[in-house]
This record gives C-alpha cells, sequence and structure tokens, in this order.
C-alpha cells in the first residue's frame, strides 16, 4: 500500500465545523422529481468539489452512507475511487492488509464496486455529480491489465512522495522535473485508449516535505521552489497538456499553508503552471470518512486558484 497516501490523511491537521454552504445544502429541501429530468448541479466553489476519496475497499461504512455524508456537507462533486493494486493482490493478501474484503481482489471485484458507484450516481443524481476513478501506482502505470480501466471516468497517478523511505528511493537521481515529465507522458499513454482525463494525484507531497524539512533543520527555503521554472518547462515540453490535470491535495495544500514561505511558493508553482497551459484537480484523499468537513476554499484562494481553475470539473461534466 503507498503510505504516503495515509499520511496525506493523516497529515490533515485540525478541522473546521460545518460550512455555510453545508448548512445550506442540509436545510435545503431534497429535489423530488423523477432522475431523468433532473441533471446535476455545477459547483459554484471549491468546497463543494473532491475529486480524491477512497470510497472502495478502506472505507468504514456502507457507500450510501459515505456519500451522504458528503453531499450533507455541500460536497456535491465526488470522484470516488480505489487503489487498482487491491484488486490484484488476491482476497487473502487484501484481508491480511486491511482486516476485510468489501470487493473482491480482483477486476471483477472492480466492477462491483464501480456497479455500486452507479447505482448512487443514479440515486444522488438530482444532489451530486458522481464520478468513477482509479489510482494507479506510479511504479507500476504501464503494466495496469486494460480491463482494470476502461469504465474509469478519469485516471490518476499515485506520485511517489515518500522522500525519507528507503524503499522509494527509485526516484532520487533524477530532478522534479524530469519525474513529473516521466509519469504524465506515461498516464497519458495510460488513458489514451478510452480519452480518460489524466490526474497527477498529489505531485507536490515530495518537495513540500523537503522544504518543511528544510525549515525544521533552519535551513534557507527563501531561494527555493515547489517547481521551479525549469521543472515547469521539462514538462511542458514532454506533455500535450490537453487532457491532464495537476492535482491540489488537501495534504499538500494544508501542509503548505502552516509556512507563509511554502505557501508562497506553492502558489508561484500554481501560476506558472496555469501559465503553462495546465489545469487543476482537487481532493482531499481522505480514505475514511472524516470526523468533520474541511473546507479547503481559503487555502485555494491564497494560492490565486478559484472553482475555474479545476478544469477537471469541467472536463467530467461535459462527458
Ligand atoms: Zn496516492
Ligand atoms: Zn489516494
Amino acid at each position: 500500500m503507498p503510505r504516503d497516501c495515509d499520511a496525506a490523511y493523516l497529515g490533515i491537521g485540525q478541522t473546521i465545523a460545518l460550512s455555510p454552504r453545508g448548512l445550506r445544502c442540509l436545510q435545503m429541501k431534497r429535489d423530488t422529481r423523477p432522475v431523468e429530468n433532473v441533471t446535476p448541479p455545477s459547483p459554484e466553489d471549491a468546497s463543494q468539489v473532491d475529486l480524491h476519496l477512497h470510497a472502495g475497499q478502506e472505507r468504514d461504512q456502507p457507500l450510501d452512507e459515505l456519500v451522504r455524508w458528503f453531499v450533507d456537507n455541500g460536497v456535491t462533486t465526488l470522484g470516488l475511487l480505489d487503489h487498482s493494486e487491491l484488486y490484484m493482490m488476491g482476497d487473502e493478501a487484501l484481508r491480511a492488509k486491511h482486516g476485510q474484503i468489501i470487493y473482491p481482489s480482483s477486476p471483477e471485484g472492480l466492477g462491483d464496486f464501480y456497479d455500486e458507484i452507479d447505482r448512487m450516481r443514479s440515486k444522488y443524481l438530482a444532489e451530486a455529480s458522481i464520478y468513477r476513478a482509479l489510482e494507479l501506482p506510479e511504479w507500476e502505470l504501464l503494466t495496469i491489465p486494460g480491463e482494470m480501466l476502461v469504465r474509469a471516468d478519469f485516471l490518476g497517478c499515485h506520485m511517489n512522495t515518500s522522500c525519507h523511505d528507503p524503499s522509494y528511493r527509485h526516484y532520487e537521481d533524477i530532478s522534479c522535473g524530469e519525474h513529473l515529465a516521466t509519469r504524465a507522458s506515461q498516464l497519458l499513454r495510460v488513458c489514451e485508449p478510452n480519452s480518460q482525463p489524466a490526474v497527477l494525484f498529489h505531485p507536490f507531497h515530495r518537495r513540500i516535505a523537503e522544504l518543511r524539512t528544510s525549515i525544521k533543520t533552519g535551513e534557507l527555503v527563501g531561494p527555493e521552489e515547489v517547481f521551479t521554472r525549469e521543472d515547469i518547462d521539462l514538462l511542458l515540453d514532454s506533455v500535450d497538456t490537453d487532457g491532464l490535470f495537476i492535482e491540489l491535495n488537501f495534504g499538500d495544500i494544508f501542509q503548505a499553508a502552516e509556512y507563509r514561505e511554502i505557501s508562497k511558493q506553492l502558489g508561484r508553482t500554481c501560476r506558472r503552471l496555469r501559465e503553462g497551459g495546465l489545469s487543476f484537480s482537487l481532493g482531499s484523499d481522505y480514505h475514511r470518512t472524516p470526523e468533520e468537513f474541511r473546507d479547503p476554499s481559503p487555502i485555494l484562494s491564497r494560492l490565486g486558484i478559484g472553482i475555474e481553475d479545476l478544469g477537471l470539473v469541467q472536463t467530467l461534466s461535459a462527458k
């Protein structure tokens, strides 16, 4: 199991109470029109978007309750996903890892997960846009069987972000730009046969962890960057930016926000990416339903990101 996803989840600090939008949503009368006459709502701000929710093998409640929780908190654009490897390791290994088997650990089991998402999509059609997705490990991107990929509305690459774990050191001789460019090209190749949007999941995590370490050890971080202009140019020179999205992962943005310098640098990096023609996704990476709703929009506005910059939302709704 990629440990940094859990770390991203656990790294989220304090939470805040239900947002005004969540309260409005709770107070809203449920739409009772027949589903065929209803189109899902478009989000008006980033607090309504979460395109990285682990809702399969690790969840701690029925899918319907999980979706209900987010919708009641005003989150109405939902990307429900799971790690692909949890459907490739076999039931025994899955039970040993997570102590439970919600769907068989097989491509058919992933189909069962997606079938259940489809039922949620119909049930919540008047209230939410719900998408199927899959998180692929970057080190096995090109070897995932095609049958695992075909039903996903979008695919994400789990970017190797663990800076200090010796078992994840295979990237250490390449720059961030080379790392990004390599994975982005591979992911776009994987997404191409089914014209799926490609998302680099938590791509900032490695650098933000390094910058935090620098600050804690008293090193200067002033001249450093989250991604340098060279990193971004390398990425832009290697890929067609159409269909590629950079995820703003809660773990990254909330951790960056704890340090003024890192926050400034992340804002600069986001601006450079946007000027280069890239757009963004947004996801909490929750592996379990959180105790309280957390609104990312104030931090996003400080990074210069608004709902209009979350291009994956528009791309998915236009499909
Ligand atoms: Zn991940
Ligand atoms: Zn994840």
